[in-house]
């Protein structure tokens, strides 16, 4: 139950990337007065500008707007956050570690350690990043070795389940809120953190359900979300392979397995797999941990889950020989002499992030195949050339697909579904098209004078 009538806390968000900047302005929307902190001087310059280091849709009006109004700060100063904050947000990256499939928790033992030797009066921590089971209690352990016992700092744990490319919509409405907290004051003080949006679904009359837990609990919730929908994708990605040997039609199995409201259509759509930042680190780190923790065989079909995945890269490449009539040595296709456009380097539309991106990751297969590669994309170019600087990239649509011998579509953003198959076969060389998202209309392509092939489709 809330404080009545307490006053609403200040919230600080520790790590402004794609997480803590989204979280920091939409925060700030609802009211609050809000410090985004980072290590990171050149983001929190350029959000202090008012400008959103990232591409998410609508955001960066949402960051000006609330710069203006005074609610929302950023800074580098760690002290000034300390003191700021009633209630830390802890938004910092947990990449895969170099040397496992584990989570680097560095990040996380930084920030904890630095903002608990600052705090000067008590408040609570609550950690929002993906981590393994364990991490909260071990950050509890921090604060205790770092931050003054008198003060009496707590943790929480409240794990985010917002999707790049509609993150705002999912900040201000979630679904959902996963509380893993063990004292009372805990509870209450995050209750009033997110108080806006508990208001805000009750003006629109929405139900926001609050799953109020224990820290293991709120902790596996987030892996377990993630490893189930990425064994969805790779459930219906698995069913594509079955059907290319078969010669079924994996859209239409898809649309008929997911009337069945016990499986749903969403998130079955068979293609070149997921990537980004999260799915792929994620479902490794939950093997890993389980693995410590002697319940490995419990999570070995994750294993499974992750082959399927990289499979599906590598059938493109296949594609692209078959398309490309060429020769297959014992090192693979070998596709030196074709000149091949692909469209899409972000893992998915909306969003310019590139990591783990399933496109980026075939563009430099079919490179690496001895093809001329030209890769373009709407929002992911700058991100791209830094994560694969070996690859050619084209400024517009056009300049990619001109002269090319196959144009491949591993990103379904609107401008390569919308596009007009009759004017892109006046700048290629062969009408030849790869589909890696299914998101084409083959009657269309093929009228057009295409070779198409989609992925688990006749
Ligand atoms: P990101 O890489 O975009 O951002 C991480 C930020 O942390 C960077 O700006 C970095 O400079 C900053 N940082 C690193 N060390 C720091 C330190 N010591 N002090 C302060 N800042 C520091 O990552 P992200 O995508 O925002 O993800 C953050 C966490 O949220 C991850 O655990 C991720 O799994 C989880 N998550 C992400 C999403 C998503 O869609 N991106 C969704 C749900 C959960």
């Amino acid at each position: 139950t809330p404080p009545s009538g307490a006053p609403r806390p200040r919230l600080a968000f520790l790590g402004t990337g794609y997480l803590g900047t989204t979280y920091a302005i939409c925060f700030a929307e609802m009211g609050y007065e809000v410090l985004g902190f980072d290590v990171d001087i050149d983001k929190i310059a350029r959000l202090t500008d008012g400008e959103v280091p990232f591409h998410e849709p609508g955001l960066e009006e949402l960051l000006k707007r609330n710069l203006a109004a005074g609610r929302l700060k950023f800074c580098t100063n760690l002290a000034q956050t300390a003191e700021f904050g009633d209630v830390h947000f802890i938004c910092v990256g947990t990449p895969q570690r170099v040397d496992g499939m584990g989570a680097d928790l560095s990040y996380i033992e930084a920030v904890v350690s630095g903002l608990a030797r600052h705090l000067t009066r008590k408040a609570l921590i609550v950690g929002k990043s993906t981590v393994p089971v364990g991490t909260a209690e071990w950050v509890e352990q921090l604060v205790g070795k770092h931050a003054p016992a008198e003060l009496g700092v707590e943790v929480a744990w409240s794990p985010e389940f917002l999707q790049e490319g509609f993150a705002v919509e999912d900040v201000l409405r979630p679904n959902r809120i996963v509380a893993g907290v063990n004292s009372e004051w805990a509870s209450s003080m995050l209750y009033a953190a997110h108080k806006g949006v508990l208001d805000l679904a009750a003006t629109e009359d929405r139900d926001l359900p609050v799953v109020v837990t224990d820290f293991a609990t709120a902790e596996l919730v987030k892996v377990a979300a993630n490893a189930f929908l990425a064994t969805k994708v790779s459930f219906i990605n698995a069913m594509a392979e079955v059907c290319e040997v078969a010669g079924g039609d994996v859209t239409q199995l898809a649309r008929a397995i997911g009337y069945d409201p016990r499986i749903g259509n969403r998130f079955l759509q068979a293609g070149v797999g997921f990537g980004g930042g999260c799915l792929p680190k994620d479902i490794r780190a939950f093997q890993a941990r389980a693995q410590e923790l002697g319940a490995g065989e419990a999570l070995r079909f994750l294993h499974e889950v992750d082959l399927i995945n990289q499979r599906r890269r590598t059938r493109v490449l296949q594609l692209a020989a078959d398309l490309l009539a060429c020769r297959c040595g014992p090192a693979g296709p070998d596709l030196s002499g074709t000149r091949i456009a692909v469209l899409g380097a972000t893992f998915k539309p909306n969003s310019d992030d590139v990591r783990d991106a399933p496109s980026l990751a075939v563009a430099a297969l079919l490179a690496k195949a001895g093809a001329y590669v030209h890769v373009y994309d709407p929002q992911g170019m700058h991100n791209a050339r830094r994560a694969q600087p070996d690859l050619t990239y084209a400024p517009t649509m056009t300049d990619a697909v001109r002269d090319a011998d196959l144009v491949c579509v591993l990103t379904e953003w609107a401008d390569f579904r919308n596009a007009d198959p009759h004017a892109l076969g006046t700048l290629v060389t062969h009408r030849r098209i790869i589909d890696g998202r299914n998101c084409l209309d083959p009657a269309l392509w093929i009228q057009a004078g295409w070779e198409y092939r989609g992925m688990g489709r006749p």
